[in-house]
């Protein structure tokens, strides 16, 4: 059983004179998906078959889209709708946790979130094409299904495209034409096996702890970029708030543009720590772990920064640019239980609050082993990855005999 890996690679697109059929296409394409849509949520219609045969008729009529187009924006208005719907629920899950919480606290109610609507696409959204309404042909052309039938336009690949587009390890799947500032380009989504782990024999894995102050620290005790970050950070945060305070109408695009530099930097970053974990592991031939988040709740044993790490959005992504290099390059991902990693010594396995001196600094109170508290919690993530990985015991320091038998 191995994961499927997706990629998708964006080519620019000379469509020669075919410019006004696309156009056209592209309108009635996307009326199309917004009359489906329509429908499919005013008749919460969510089975894709039943939509189907509910819509596809009509849609070709009206549309005058061909028997594949009208599939596909039958399939683009039903993502959308369960996208809506996905965020949707997701919103009230967040309302109804904080309407609690303020309640218990006797603040004031939070009025609930504004209902979903209908997702809608404007004439110049994309069109979805599926295998069977766009060809890739020789010499760098493309034909695409339009109104006005098929229309040859050539790509206009750079080398590290066509190498990808060319690469015969993936397969090609569907695409979508995009068309940004007057400029048309096609998204070819590509899919492969991801290669099968090779499990380390013993069991080892190299641990790594997130963090505000470094972002992640590994268990051989090398650090990734801390410092630059959190500078580059409060620079964005002072200047936001210097903008935020002009709040005109100027300042408010200055705001626009400089969030989209401050994600840039940071999927950068978060690229690149990524990437050196997982070759780290690759060439030491050990599993990645990580502490699994998702399972704790508010409870007061919850380190600050992971309150804040399961909210921001920085380190989620670094979670899934690990996840994804890893599966990548066969490396395995284990998630450990996060219980007690920062506060047990890594050497004698001793649990003790004050063990933690500060934010930095990790002192035991037992046997004195003394380090830095990011390197230690990386050490025991490590510890219980490679104690779950032989099942010796549970995946938690909390269960396992270290914890309070000692010595090791
Ligand atoms: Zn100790």
């Amino acid at each position: 059983m191995s994961e499927t890996l997706t990629r998708t690679i964006c080519i620019k697109l000379d469509v020669g004179g075919n410019e006004a059929a696309l156009a056209e296409t592209q309108q009635q394409f996307n009326a199309a998906a917004t009359w489906i849509a329509t429908v499919c949520w005013e008749e919460r219609i969510t089975n894709t078959n039943t939509a189907h045969h509910r819509v596809y008729g009509e849609t070709r009529a009206r549309f005058g889209l061909g028997a594949q187009l009208s599939v596909c924006a039958r399939a683009k208005a039903m993502e959308a709708i369960k996208a809506t719907k996905t965020q949707e629920s997701e919103r009230k899950a967040r309302w109804r946790k904080e309407h609690a919480r303020r309640r218990d606290k006797g603040k004031k109610a939070l009025p609930p979130p504004e209902p979903a609507t209908c997702p809608q696409f404007g004439p110049r959204s994309s069109i979805r094409y599926d295998a069977r309404t766009y060809r890739l042909l020789a010499l760098d052309r493309v034909s695409l299904n339009t109104l006005r039938g098929r229309i040859a336009c050539r790509l206009l690949p750079g080398k590290w495209q066509h190498d990808m587009l060319v690469d015969p390890t993936w397969e090609i799947g569907g695409a979508e034409l995009v068309w940004r500032r007057g400029v048309y380009s096609l998204h070819v989504a590509q899919t492969r096996s991801a290669p099968a782990h090779a499990s380390p024999e013993d069991g080892a894995a190299i641990g790594i702890d997130l963090g505000l102050v470094h972002i992640a620290t590994d268990s051989s005790g090398e650090h990734f970029t801390g410092a630059p970050v959190r500078k580059a950070r409060s620079r964005y945060v002072a200047r936001r708030a210097a903008l935020q305070r002009v709040g005109t109408k100027a300042a408010k695009r200055r705001l626009k543009q400089m969030s989209g530099r401050e994600r840039r930097y940071m999927k950068d970053i978060n690229h690149r720590i990524a990437k050196s974990l997982v070759h780290k592991a690759v060439v030491s031939r050990k599993a990645l772990a990580l502490e699994d988040l998702t399972g704790i709740r508010d409870a007061t044993m919850v380190r600050r920064e992971h309150r804040y790490e399961r909210h921001c959005w920085a380190f989620f992504q670094l979670r899934l640019f690990l996840a994804y290099k890893a599966a990548w390059a066969g490396v395995e991902v284990r998630l450990v239980d996060p219980a007690y990693t920062s506060q047990t010594c890594s050497r004698c396995g001793y649990c003790a609050a004050s063990n933690r001196q500060s934010q930095s600094s990790f002192l035991c109170q037992q046997c004195g082993f003394c380090c830095h508290a990011d390197y230690n919690a990386a050490v025991n993530i490590s510890l219980v990855a490679r104690q779950a990985a032989n099942g010796s015991s549970g995946t938690s320091l909390a269960t396992s005999p270290r914890a309070s038998a000692g010595g090791s």
